[in-house]
């Protein structure tokens, strides 16, 4: 049977500067997340280690690098197409992100470029942790 009504997701990553590939300092991965990122690029776990990963205090998380829409974003998007360049090896809280049906993200561009008419439009994000805590 084939069903009247197929859901459709509340937001679309293909319509998005990838906010959550560049607000977010800390993109945590885990040795499992290593080792998919090792066997992507043919290399040993060490190496992808030290290649695409560093600590944050106890936390061990994906590299960044300097991107031309906001300011910094994960070492793996393409700053161009705004896609992740190893989604089959992305780490596990890539794939579960946002965890929702709806995306915050998606909603604020949405709305932005409604309330400026402008398809264009696009708001730079920035998380700040007032408490200090990052
Ligand atoms: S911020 Fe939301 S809509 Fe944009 S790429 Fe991430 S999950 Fe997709
Ligand atoms: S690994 Fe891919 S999906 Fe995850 S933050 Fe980096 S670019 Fe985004």
């Amino acid at each position: 049977m084939v069903p009247t009504k197929i859901a459709q997701p509340g937001y679309d990553c293909s319509k998005c500067p990838a906010y959550c590939c560049s607000v977010y300092e800390r993109v945590q991965v885990t040795p499992r997340d290593v080792n998919r990122l090792a066997k992507h690029f043919g290399l040993d776990y060490e190496t992808a280690q030290a290649r695409f990963t560093r600590t944050y205090k106890d936390e061990r998380i994906l590299r960044r690098k300097a991107d031309p829409v906001l300011g910094q974003s994960c070492m793996f998007l393409n700053p161009v197409t705004r896609q992740c360049k190893i989604y089959q090896a992305r780490p596990l809280v890539c794939r579960e992100y946002p965890g929702a049906k709806k995306c915050g993200y998606y909603d604020l561009l949405q709305f932005e470029r409604q309330q400026q008419n402008d398809p264009d439009v696009l708001p730079l994000i920035r998380i700040t942790f007032r408490n200090g805590n990052k």
